[in-house]
């Protein structure tokens, strides 16, 4: 007991400890908050299956089934990722009930007559 307790005296650094000594402890201990969420398991939207990875800025993907969406930059859903994507569904939405969809159909199908003659 005694023992772990004095190897895991002054090891804050986990992930930056790649950097040694440099850039700072202030920036080191953001980067380890970071690296953390991003690297925590995360379930994928399509299969449900807790392993999508980052592979690019933005970039998840899901080691099971494939799957590539976009999402944030560290974080495969965002705050405000989540808010807008409820938002543009809920738009969807009311355009299918007033028939906006069907309307412009229409439109389009009218200007090609127009052109047509
Ligand atoms: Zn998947």
């Amino acid at each position: 007991m005694a023992r772990k307790q004095k190897r895991k005296k002054g090891r804050k650094t986990k992930s930056a400890g790649r950097f040694g000594v440099r850039y700072g402890r202030k920036i080191r201990k953001a980067v380890t908050a970071i690296e953390e969420r991003t690297r925590a398991t995360h379930t994928c939207p399509k299969c449900e299956r807790p392993s999508v990875k980052r592979i690019g800025t933005g970039i998840w993907k899901c080691a099971k089934c494939g799957y590539t969406f976009t999402g944030g930059t560290y974080v495969p859903h965002t705050p405000l990722g989540i808010t807008a994507q409820r938002t543009i569904k809920r738009i969807a939405e009311r355009g299918a009930e007033i028939g906006l969809v069907s309307e412009k159909e229409t439109e389009i199908e009218g200007a090609v007559k127009v052109g047509g003659e």
